[in-house]
């Protein structure tokens, strides 16, 4: 039997169940023995019950479920030697060589760190007598795939991540529902969503939801920006249009790096066009409830490829990540994809927005 476990590591998303279940079945299906491991890193430092064998019927009815069913932390003790010592022991007890990781760029990182140092992390296992030279021999070699959860999707090598396009279907609801609102009271209204450092989620519910005005972290906005949205949403409703609506991304900027928060807006808005405004921040809201049919179909399609390729890829094999493009999963080398997210992320920091959505654009 290959021993293979799954983990779901980082912020949750929903559509990781549907790539678990499919992990799972896979796995079974091609002969392996497959385990979950429970609240991501943290369950496989700690060991025990938080490593459990999966069966067939363990993945029934959670395909519609939001978040992740085996639990997800964030794990310092993983971050540390000792941390990972533990953990590499515990999976050499179970036998378990292959692992798919579900998450986000940290949990990746975390994961390739983890299979360069195996080698070295089983020399010491053994020399300090914690496993056998049995289960050192058996599990000489770790191999690694990666599939990336997160509803911002900010991964480069990906054109989606699973959980992205169930937060538009909330989002999108959740802005429907206060359009009919603003359009009874001729109110505007602005929309805090996540993201962080990506803009995504903002500019597609902005067009799929016809906002009059959308701040997102890509495109700082200018020092005139006051007047501009002053002069958008007056000619709006000029035009006829009872209310407005304004997403705000939670990592808004203006050109110096200062963040364009909802609550800033809402004074422009007020001060100078005297339009009821109210602002409405989603929250975790956007993470939460069933995934949509995409979400679905992507976490199956991912998580039974990476089984695929974990079968497939010989010992010496690096890491790889199973990415979207253009409707197809393919498998991309796992660190070079963390490495230009990390160099998106770097260059938003340093205020190179062209550069970072350069580098976004070729992924
Ligand atoms: P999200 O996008 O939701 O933040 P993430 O996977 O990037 O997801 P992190 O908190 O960065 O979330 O990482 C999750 C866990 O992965 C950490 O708590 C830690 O256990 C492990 N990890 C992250 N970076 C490293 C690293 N450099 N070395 C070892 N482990 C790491």
């Amino acid at each position: 039997d290959k021993g293979l476990a799954v983990f779901t590591s980082g912020g949750d998303a929903q559509g990781m169940n549907a790539a678990v279940r499919a992990v799972v079945r896979v796995g079974l299906y091609l002969g392996c023995k497959v385990y979950f491991i429970r609240e991501g890193y943290q369950g496989m430092v700690d060991g025990g019950e938080h490593i459990v064998e999966a069966n067939w019927s363990s993945v029934s009815c959670i395909i519609h479920k939001g978040g992740t069913i085996i639990g997800s932390a964030r794990c310092m003790d993983f971050k540390k030697r000792e941390g990972r010592l533990k953990a590499a022991q515990n999976l050499i007890e179970k036998g378990i060589n292959n692992l798919v990781v579900i998450g986000g760029d940290g949990s990746l990182t975390g994961a390739d760190l983890f299979r360069q140092e195996w080698g070295s992390l089983l020399d010491e296992l053994l020399k300090d007598g914690r496993i056998s030279k049995e289960g050192f021999e058996k599990n000489k070699n770790l191999k690694i795939v990666g599939l990336v959860g997160s509803i911002d999707n900010d991964f480069c090598g990906t054109d989606m991540t699973i959980g992205t396009d169930s937060a538009l279907h909330r989002i999108i609801e959740a802005i429907d529902a206060i359009v009919s609102t603003a359009y009874s009271h001729q109110r505007t209204f602005i929309m805090e969503v996540m993201g962080r450092h990506c803009g995504y989620l903002a500019i597609v519910v902005g067009l799929a939801a016809e906002a009059d005005y959308v701040f997102i972290p890509e495109e700082p906005v200018e020092n005139d920006w006051e007047t501009k949205i002053c002069e958008k949403l007056q000619l709006e409703r000029a035009s006829g249009q009872r209310l407005n609506i304004i997403i705000v991304s939670e990592g808004a900027i203006d050109r110096n790096g200062q963040p364009i928060t909802a609550e800033q807006v809402k004074n422009v808005v007020e001060k100078n066009l005297h339009q009821d405004t109210r602002i409405t921040v989603l929250g975790h809201v956007q993470r939460g409830g069933s995934p949509s049919a995409f979400d679905r179909v992507l976490g199956s399609r991912m998580g039974a490829e990476a089984v695929m390729a974990l079968m497939e890829a010989d010992d010496s094999a690096e890491p790889c990540v199973i990415s979207l493009d253009g409707n197809q999963a393919v498998r991309l080398p796992l660190m070079e994809c963390v490495k230009q997210t990390k160099e998106v992320a770097k260059a938003m920091e340093e205020k190179k927005w062209d550069r970072a959505v350069e580098l976004r654009g070729k992924s």
